[in-house]
């Protein structure tokens, strides 16, 4: 009896482990790293970003996946609605191709765009050639379409490992994560109360904060205004994911 209690106790402590890393939006098993380096430090040397440390009030919104043709006029026209509101798009090649002229209205309003992959597979599933595939083919199309190499990557589904990171640094990617996210959408294509979505990022906003958002749900579209005008209130700046980078040195 004692040793299956022991058992049982062992089980919950890896889930509980195993849990702890999936909400830091890693899914690297055996992430050995310096004690400068990671999650709490906000970057690590292989190029992986969770937040920019700095003093200055600079802030960065990131929206996944897209573009859709409902969802990112919309979206735009809320990061519009006061003054403009930079942001950073991390698109997906397949819808890249489908609606390049929603690429050239995201750009024209001065937002930033970054590699979400051609298919949006889990790709930690994948062979090395799939997924280099995956990040290149992206990457063509966004070249093809905002005039411009694109340096920021961030894995589908939040899933990578060290093979993952390695391959998107020798494709002259940074591997873009998140210190903020209110967990927007769920695996179950339900919609958050708006209120819980404010709420939760507000709560987890700091100086060099990279806020994980997802631009196909309407509940997180609604409540871009009282984020973007509660953090204003503040004293954030909105910045891109590259300007946050750029901002780093200097504070
Ligand atoms: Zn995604």
């Amino acid at each position: 009896m004692k040793r299956r209690c022991f058992v049982f106790a062992l089980c919950l402590m890896i889930l509980a482990l195993c849990g702890a890393r999936t909400a830091a939006g890693s899914n690297m098993g055996g992430d050995v790293l310096p004690q400068n380096e990671g999650p709490h430090a906000g970057m690590a040397a292989d190029g992986r970003v969770w937040y920019v440390p700095m003093h200055r009030r600079e802030i960065a919104l990131t929206f996944d996946d897209g573009p859709y043709p409902f969802y990112t006029p919309l979206l735009l026209h809320q990061l519009a609605m006061e003054e403009e509101t930079p942001a950073t798009f991390f698109l997906v090649g397949r819808t890249v191709q489908e609606y390049p002229q929603l690429v050239e209205r995201i750009l024209a309003a001065g937002n930033e765009i970054g590699n979400h992959t051609y298919n949006h597979y889990a790709l930690t599933g994948l062979r090395d050639e799939e997924v280099q595939d995956q990040i290149m083919d992206c990457g063509t199309l966004l070249t093809q379409y905002t005039g411009a190499q694109p340096t920021l990557f961030r894995p589908p589904h939040g899933r990578y490992d060290a093979r993952v990171i390695e391959i998107a640094r020798e494709l002259g990617y940074r591997t873009i994560l998140w210190n903020d996210a209110p967990d927007d959408a769920p695996k179950d294509n339900s919609e958050l109360p708006v209120s819980l979505i404010v709420q939760r990022v507000l709560e987890q906003a700091k100086p060099g904060g990279i806020i994980l958002l997802h631009s196909g749900q309407y509940s997180t579209i609604e409540a871009i205004p009282q984020i973007v005008d509660t953090l204003r209130a503040q004293g954030y700046r909105f910045v891109t994911v590259s300007q946050l980078l750029a901002d780093q040195e200097q504070s």
